[in-house]
Parts: C-alpha cells; sequence; structure tokens
C-alpha cells in the first residue's frame, strides 16, 4: 500500500517532467530544422541565381568579344567556389547543345529542354546523373548570337542537408542533457513532494496500529508543513477522544459485568430484545428453561427461540413482547401460559414484560421476564384434587350416616335387631370419618413448627403387633395373609412412639389397601448397622416408576383407571415427615403388578431433628 502510494505520485511527476522537456526540445528541434532549411534554401537558390548571372554575363561578353577563356573558367571556379554547393554549371544552345560547361566531357552532349515549358528556373529534386545525387537545378536565359541560350546552374542539397543533420545532432545531444536535467529537478520536486506524504501514511499507519503518542516533523513552512500541523493536531484529538471512549468502555463494562451478575443470580429467565425483536440479552434461566445459549441466540428474532403455547388447546399464543410493542405497556401472559423449549419440551411459566425507553419515553426495545411455574401448577393441581378427594371422603361416610339416622328416626317401630345393624354402619362410618379428619389433623401437627415430638423408649415388636391386630379384620375382608418376621431380641427404639405407629399403620394399611385379594403382606423388623430396618412388603399392584419420586408428596394419588381406592394421598407424606423427624429414611422398590416394598431406617439412638423455628424466631437470629 505504502509502496504503491510512492511509486505512483513519485513516478507520475517525473514521467509528467520529463515529457515536458522531450516536448519542448521536440517541438523546438523541429521549428529550428523548419527554419534552418528555409534559410539554407535560400541562401542555395540566391547562390544560384548570382552564379547564373555571373556566368550570363561573362558568356554575353564573351560572345562579342570571341573570348570564352573567361567563361571557360568562371564554369570551373563556380563549382569549386562555394563549399560544393553548386555541384555544375552549364551554356546550353536553343537546340539542348551543351556549348559549355564546368566539366569538359559534356560539351556537345544535349539536354532535353522539354521541361522549360513549365516556365520555371528553379527545378527542385532534379537528379543530376553525372553527380549521382539530387538537387535543384537553375536556368537563366540569356541572349547570344540574336537567339536564347540557357545558363544552367545545378544546385546540390547535400550542404543543407549535412548542416540540418549537425543541428538535429546538437538539438539531440543538448535536448539529452536537457531531458536529464529534468530528469533531476523532477526527481528532486517528487521527492520533495513524496516524502512528506510517506512520512504522514507511516504515521497514520502507526497511529492506526495503536500508538496514538506518534507524531511526525512539521518544521516546514509550506503547505506540506501545514498539513503536517493538521495532522499532529488530529492524532491530540484523537487521543483524546480514544482515552474519553476508554474511560466509558470501562464503565460500560462494568455497568454490564454488574447487570450480567445481578441478571445471573436472578431466579427468573429473562429476554430482552430490541425494537425489531432480535435478542439483545438472555440470562442463564432463560438457556435453562429454552435450551438455548446465550451465544447462540444473540441477535436473532426472538419468535425463532420463545415459543408459548396455551396449556389446554397446545395452540401458539402471541408472546407478550408483540403486545407490548403494540400498547406500549407492561403486559402479562395469561395463566395456561407454556413454553415450548428448544427440544419441544413443555415447560409452564410466568410471564410478563416491560417496554424499555430512551429518555425521552420512546420504546426501544422490550424485557420479557419468565419462570417456570410447574411447582406451583402441580400444587394447584394437588390442591384441588385434594379438595375434591377430601370432600369425596367426607361426603360418602356423611351420606350413609343421614340415610341411616333418618330411617331409624323415622320408624320407631323398627325391629330391634335392624336398628343395631343400622347404628353399628353408623359407628363404623362415623369411624372412618374420624380417621379421615384424623389424618387431617396429623397432617397440620406436623407442619414445620408445629411438631411437638416426644422421647419414648419405644417396644417396635408390640406397635407392630398392635397395628396388625387393628388391621386383621381388614386383611381377612380381603383374604389377605398378615405376616410377620421379628427377631427375638429387638432393642427398643428412642422415638415417639404414637408417630412411629402411625408410620407402620400407614404402611401396611397401604399394602392392604393396593394388595388385590389372596394376596400377601409382610412386616419384618431387623437391625443393621445401628439401626433398625422394618420393611413393609406386599404382592399388590405395584407403582409406576414415574410416580415413584412423587409418592411422598403431600396430595398426591397414582392416578389408576378404572380402580376405585379410596384416599387422601397424604398418608405417605406423613410417614416421610415423621421418619425425617426421627433422622432416618424410607426407601420404595416397586414392580407393577407383582408387588411394593417400603423400607424404613431408624437410627437406635434418634437425634431428633432440630424443631425449625418460626418465622418470628428465624428473623430475629
Ligand atoms: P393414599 O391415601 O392414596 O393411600 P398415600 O400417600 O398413602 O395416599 O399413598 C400415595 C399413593 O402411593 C397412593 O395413591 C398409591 O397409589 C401409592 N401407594 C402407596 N402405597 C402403595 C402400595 N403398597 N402399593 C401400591 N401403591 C401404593
Amino acid at each position: 500500500m505504502e509502496v504503491g502510494v510512492k511509486v505512483s505520485i513519485f513516478h507520475k511527476i517525473m514521467l509528467y517532467a520529463v515529457l515536458l522537456v522531450i516536448a519542448t526540445v521536440g517541438i523546438s528541434t523541429y521549428m529550428a530544422v523548419e527554419t534552418e532549411t528555409a534559410v539554407l534554401t535560400n541562401k542555395l537558390i540566391l547562390l544560384g541565381k548570382r552564379t547564373a548571372k555571373d556566368i550570363a554575363f561573362a558568356a554575353e561578353k564573351a560572345f562579342s568579344s570571341s573570348n570564352w577563356v573567361f567563361v571557360e573558367e568562371l564554369l570551373t571556379e563556380s563549382v569549386w567556389r562555394e563549399r560544393g554547393e553548386v555541384i555544375c554549371s552549364r551554356i546550353v544552345k536553343p537546340d539542348g547543345t551543351i556549348f559549355m560547361a564546368n566539366d569538359k566531357s559534356f560539351y556537345g552532349d544535349t539536354v532535353d529542354l522539354s521541361f522549360l515549358a513549365e516556365q520555371s528556373t528553379v527545378l527542385p529534386d532534379y537528379f543530376f546523373p553525372e553527380q549521382k545525387e539530387y538537387g535543384t537545378l537553375l536556368v537563366r536565359s540569356v541572349a547570344i548570337d540574336n537567339e536564347q541560350w540557357y545558363v544552367m546552374v545545378g544546385l546540390s542539397s547535400k550542404p543543407i542537408k549535412a548542416t540540418i543533420r549537425r543541428l538535429i545532432l546538437h538539438d539531440v545531444i543538448s535536448g539529452s542533457f536537457a531531458v536529464l536535467l529534468g530528469a533531476v529537478v523532477s526527481f528532486l520536486l517528487a521527492q520533495s513532494i513524496c516524502k512528506p506524504i510517506i512520512g504522514l501514511t507511516k504515521a497514520a499507519k502507526i497511529i492506526s496500529d495503536g500508538n496514538l503518542e506518534h507524531r511526525v516533523v512539521a518544521n516546514r513552512k509550506d503547505e506540506v508543513g501545514e498539513l503536517a500541523r493538521t495532522f499532529n493536531d488530529m492524532a491530540v484529538k484523537l487521543r483524546e477522544s480514544y482515552a474519553h471512549l476508554e474511560e466509558k468502555v470501562e464503565e460500560l463494562a462494568t455497568e454490564k459485568e454488574l447487570l450480567s451478575i445481578t441478571l445471573g443470580g436472578m431466579s427468573e429467565g429473562i429476554i430482552a430484545v430490541d425494537i425489531n425483536k432480535r435478542i439483545i440479552l438472555f440470562n442463564i434461566v432463560a438457556e435453562n428453561l429454552t435450551g438455548w445459549k446465550s451465544a447462540e441466540v444473540e441477535g436473532k428474532a426472538v419468535d425463532k427461540v420463545f415459543r408459548i403455547v396455551d396449556e389446554k388447546t397446545k395452540e401458539f399464543i402471541e408472546s407478550p413482547i408483540d403486545e407490548v410493542l403494540q400498547s406500549g405497556k407492561t403486559e402479562r401472559g395469561t395463566e395456561y401460559d407454556t413454553l415450548i423449549s428448544r427440544k419441544g419440551t413443555e415447560c409452564p411459566i410466568a410471564v410478563s414484560a416491560a417496554p424499555i425507553r430512551k429518555s425521552e419515553g420512546a420504546v426501544v426495545g422490550v424485557v420479557m421476564v419468565f419462570r417456570d411455574v410447574s411447582h406451583e401448577r402441580e400444587v394447584d393441581r394437588l390442591k384441588i384434587d385434594f379438595t375434591s378427594s377430601v370432600s369425596h371422603e367426607l361426603r360418602t361416610p356423611l351420606t350413609s350416616i343421614k340415610a341411616y339416622t333418618a330411617t331409624i328416626l323415622r320408624d320407631p317401630n323398627m325391629p330391634e335387631e335392624t336398628r343395631r345393624q343400622f347404628l353399628a354402619i353408623i359407628d363404623e362410618e362415623s369411624n372412618r370419618l374420624a380417621a379421615l379428619i384424623e389424618d387431617l389433623l396429623e397432617v397440620s401437627r406436623i407442619e414445620p413448627g408445629a411438631a411437638k415430638m416426644r422421647r419414648e423408649t419405644v417396644d417396635v415388636a408390640a406397635v407392630i403387633e398392635k397395628v396388625l391386630l387393628n388391621l386383621t379384620p381388614l386383611a381377612q375382608k380381603k383374604n389377605i395373609q398378615l405376616r410377620k418376621d421379628i427377631g427375638d431380641e429387638l432393642p427398643t427404639l428412642q422415638a415417639d412412639e404414637g408417630k412411629i405407629e402411625s408410620v407402620v399403620m400407614n404402611l401396611v394399611n397401604n399394602a392392604i389397601k393396593f394388595t388385590p385379594e389372596h394376596g400377601h403382606v409382610a412386616i419384618c423388623v431387623e437391625v443393621t448397622d445401628g439401626e433398625m430396618v422394618i420393611r413393609v412388603s406386599d404382592t399388590g399392584m405395584g407403582i409406576p416408576k414415574e410416580a415413584l419420586s412423587k409418592i411422598f408428596d403431600r396430595f398426591y394419588r397414582v392416578d389408576r383407571p378404572g380402580k376405585q381406592i379410596q384416599g387422601t394421598g397424604l398418608g405417605l407424606s406423613i410417614v416421610n415427615k415423621i421418619v425425617t423427624m426421627h433422622n432416618g429414611r424410607i426407601e420404595v422398590e416397586s414392580e407393577m403388578d407383582q408387588g411394593t416394598t417400603f423400607t424404613v431406617f431408624l437410627p437406635l439412638t434418634v437425634k431428633f431433628m432440630p424443631e425449625v423455628p418460626s418465622a418470628k424466631e428465624a428473623c430475629t437470629k
């Protein structure tokens, strides 16, 4: 690049200057040659005329005196007189016979005089065979012996040509010197112009490479010096602007860092777009929820990355970003918004979007905040299920209590036996109601902060015995065999007896409930590694794999189409809570239509989990 500029301007100046000198030398040479040729030709013609005149005059005199010696000498001498310009001279009779000539060998020869018809005395380019050259023939008439004789003088152009050649040679030599001089002068001129330009180009390159301190020498007083000074001023201003810019960039980087830390730490997904809906910000939660990486989506149209469908209809919904761009106000999504991720998976979300405005108020983009609400939606669903389940559970025994009570009241004469049967049913249903309410109470009792644990020495074998006694009628109804396998010397447990009983009761009750008729339910207890292990297994319907992680959630019940098994979805959550409070754990293994085994591990010397402090206590700590 640098070389290109240098070569171009430098050579152009040189070339133009040299061409100018050559043209000047050429034109002046041409003009000199023309002028010199004209002058020399005129001189030659004059010489020829003078010679012809002298010969004619001498011939006239010689005729009258009959003495031709002088004429003969004059003819000879004329050829030798003027540097070879006169190459022949002769006196010709009217019939063309050469009467006398500078060379006597031509005496008596004949000249064709037909050319005289042209009436010209000067004939250019006349060939003189005896001289073997071209020249000019000059003819003058002279009256001799009452006749018109002719004096012919042949003039050579050789001397003129030689002079012109010399002239050209001189001009070429001096022209060459002029060209050489012109080249030297133009070289110096080109250098004086190009050098500062090359210097400025180099300086500009150094500055563009980042060295803003670089300056050029600016001591010349001419326009080039002015240019160099302006260049240096520009470099100073550039350095100042750059320093200012660097400060701003640093400030912006810090702000960006802060913003990205803040956004990264947020639990919501955040996507910001410009007015053309191109993504300008995408935080880590947005990455996790959509499955796209921030680097992949920056500058991409948001509709290609973030798509919402209605949870129920599965139809695409207009994104809140479009609504904000139309209304200019903050917009919220619907309660059925579901995000479709990059892989096509669905995730229920709560989404809202707000306009980003410039200081003068114009909308320049939209920021959208969204979060995963699958847990809330699940809880909502479970609550609805729970409410309907509890209502159903409460209504069934209540309906039958109401019906039997009304029948008894309506018929005072009812046989005693029938009344007793009805009262027994009322009693049984009341017990079911009481059990359900007890479950609900148990749930509220073991809520954090409300749990009151008692530390007692518990004989687990006795507890199991009691539970089995209570549940035997239920098992017998379904012809289910209850088995127990308890070691003889089972150590006691430091625990809350009532709650341990609740654990065993729930597990065995569930085992009987979810095992078809003629099945088996077994409970075994053993001690391993300082832990008491209580295992309740059945040959029942099993639990689907996908439900295993959820069965300990409150209100969760496995959906079993076509099977009406009553329950509240509270039992296992109560069991899990109690086991955790005793610093133990519970595991489940299940095979569909094969059976299920729940295993509870309890430390023999239980350190109760510290009670969760109340909100007030937590705040004051
Ligand atoms: P429920 O009142 O429905 O019994 P639980 O919390 O006790 O509520 O149990 C939750 C779910 O776990 C039940 O709906 C049931 O489908 C499943 N479950 C619990 N124990 C067993 C078992 N022994 N066999 C098969 N399924 C079980």
